[in-house]
């Protein structure tokens, strides 16, 4: 090979080297979560004691309508001046519950419904994938729905689609690529409505509309195109309620949760943290909500809490990695005792999520918490005879409050250790991306003046840094992370993690020397071959002193 063709060979395998290893440094740097798999089932939640089974046997809603308003604002329902004057006034008449939820970022369409269905909270990769998304494989109240014998059916967005292929009984998506158009993408949704309402074959109704979001990427919050929109949205919100109350004097139960994915920013678009983007409305509506009083309830939920409040109102199993906490107030119509069975499960799924994602989840103060809280909820179930119906009352109460601070503490310690970057991984990367240019930098005159016991080096450092990468990719950030490998703390573990890399650079080193031996000198070979680590360096060492500006 020519000196020139080298030089130009190496140029192009470190440039290789340094897209690979800044692509990893990136995985470390938004991790991947780490989610259990599979789907969750009733007979999950362990018999709380010999007579009594821990699974709430509630009746659920006959109908659940859940309406998506893409890029609804929480004021734009729940401000001073509204233009959505029907809602407001169901919940002024107690029969609406209003909330506000605080959304996570990134407030992109994808990831929120994630977090709506599962429970979790998806990571930034998840903006990257939110365009051409693949089907969910994570246990969520959909998939949930479907495996109950429940129907659904949807009209909107077309992301739901693709999340959940052949999970409805009849479907339209309607695609949010047309900005421009924010009237025929809502029509395309709202067609539907009069026969699907008149329909009795499905259980859960989903609409997404996307028109108010298309309004707010063209012309903002404040622009006059947002009262029409909201007015019609209201009309819609009217309608399915005059069907709801026909369905309530048939006997039939039914609820309608109304909600956005995300915000908008003042300046119209969403994506970031800012108050008007992170901060949504959810609204439960129905005529079996009579006469509530919105004042003495915690208005502030989390978006993640609508997947555990949905599966608990369809009386379905709450998703694997929920890490949201049931709104026990819109458990319309539940005993006390149900309710406790309720908040139980919750909590039993978020200790068993803790217990996936924490090595030490023996120690943490919510999980402590979650074994007496548990203890005192079974002797409570037992205890039904000797206690008063009020001292039984506040005592479910103070159990349903020791549920909700342990599920608040365990999902602190879950979240905190799923948003910790690797960065055992990017101290590796960045040591090794320096590496790379500070040897092109002293070895490019060398390569120009070819020198085998150099580039026997470089080769060698190469492909350990390959291997300490392939290692540390495969094993220590996959979910069979092996303690012994990956752990930095101990000395047992750090002594494994050198040896096995100083055996491998041997290796390496012998099978480069007898390449190069063969392929350029066959007579150096055995001296080559025989000389394993003592690496003669003068040529390096002549070289460099020249090369040294
Ligand atoms: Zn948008």
């Amino acid at each position: 090979m020519l000196v020139k063709d080298r030089f130009y060979f190496i140029l192009l395998n470190s440039t290789i080297f340094l897209i690979t290893f800044y692509a990893l440094f990136l995985k470390c740097f938004f991790p991947m979560k780490q989610s259990r798999i599979g789907f969750s089932n009733k007979s999950d939640l362990p018999l709380v004691s010999k007579n009594i089974n821990g699974t709430p046997s509630y009746k659920s809603y006959d109908h659940l309508i859940l309406m998506v308003i893409d890029a609804m604002r929480s004021d734009f329902i729940l401000g001073k001046e509204t233009h959505m004057k029907f809602t407001r006034h169901a919940i002024r008449n107690g029969h609406g519950l209003n909330f506000t939820a605080k959304v996570n970022p990134p407030t992109v369409t994808l990831p929120r419904i994630k977090a709506l269905t599962t429970g979790g909270i998806p990571g930034f990769v998840d903006v990257v994938l939110n365009f051409g998304c693949e089907s969910l494989q994570e246990d969520n109240i959909i998939t949930q729905m479907k495996r109950c014998g429940k129907n659904l059916v949807f009209y909107g967005d077309d992301t739901w689609i693709k999340l959940f292929p052949q999970h409805f009984i009849r479907e339209e998506g309607t695609t949010s690529f047309f900005v421009t158009d924010y009237t025929e993408v809502d029509n395309n949704v709202t067609r539907h409505l009069p026969d699907e309402l008149n329909k009795t074959d499905w259980t859960m109704m989903i609409l997404h509309y996307l028109g108010l979001d298309h309004i707010g990427h063209m012309s903002g919050p404040f622009s006059p195109l947002i009262k029409p929109k909201l007015e019609e949205m209201d009309q819609i919100i009217e309608m399915i309620y005059k069907q709801m109350e026909i369905w309530d004097q048939r006997e039939e139960t039914s609820m309608m949760v109304i909600c956005g994915d995300h915000g908008m920013s003042d300046q119209g678009g969403h994506g970031g943290a800012s108050q008007g983007e992170t901060s949504v409305p959810v609204i439960f509506l129905s005529p079996s909500i009579k006469h509530y009083n919105n004042d003495q309830m915690k208005l502030n939920i989390k978006q993640i809490d609508l997947a555990p409040t949905l599966a608990t109102l369809m009386n379905i199993p709450i998703p694997l990695n929920n890490l949201g906490t049931i709104i026990l107030d819109s458990l319309i119509g539940l005993t006390t005792t149900e309710k406790v069975q309720a908040i139980f499960s919750n909590a039993y799924q978020v200790s068993a999520l803790l217990q996936f994602s924490i090595d030490s989840f023996e120690k943490n103060k919510g999980y402590i918490l979650y074994n007496q809280t548990s203890k005192r909820y079974i002797e409570w179930l037992e205890d039904k005879d000797t206690l008063s119906k009020i001292a039984r009352e506040n005592q479910g109460q103070s159990i349903i409050n020791n549920f909700i601070r342990c599920i608040e503490l365990m999902t602190d310690e879950i979240q905190e250790s799923s948003t910790v970057y690797d960065i055992h991984g990017m101290i590796v990367f960045i040591i090794f991306i320096w590496l790379i240019l500070v040897l092109l930098l002293i070895y490019q005159p060398v390569i120009l003046k070819t020198s085998d016991i150099c580039s026997k080096i470089y080769t060698i450092l190469i492909s350990s840094c390959g291997v300490i990468i392939f290692i540390h990719l495969t094993v220590c950030t996959s979910q069979y992370k092996s303690m012994l490998l990956c752990n930095n703390d101990s000395v047992s573990s750090i002594t494994i993690q050198v040896l096995g890399l100083g055996s491998f650079m041997l290796l390496v080193y012998q099978i480069v020397s007898l390449w190069t031996g063969t392929l350029n000198n066959p007579q150096n070979h055995t001296r080559e071959y025989g000389s394993t680590i003592s690496i003669n360096c003068s040529e390096f060492n002549g070289v460099t002193g020249i090369t040294i500006y």
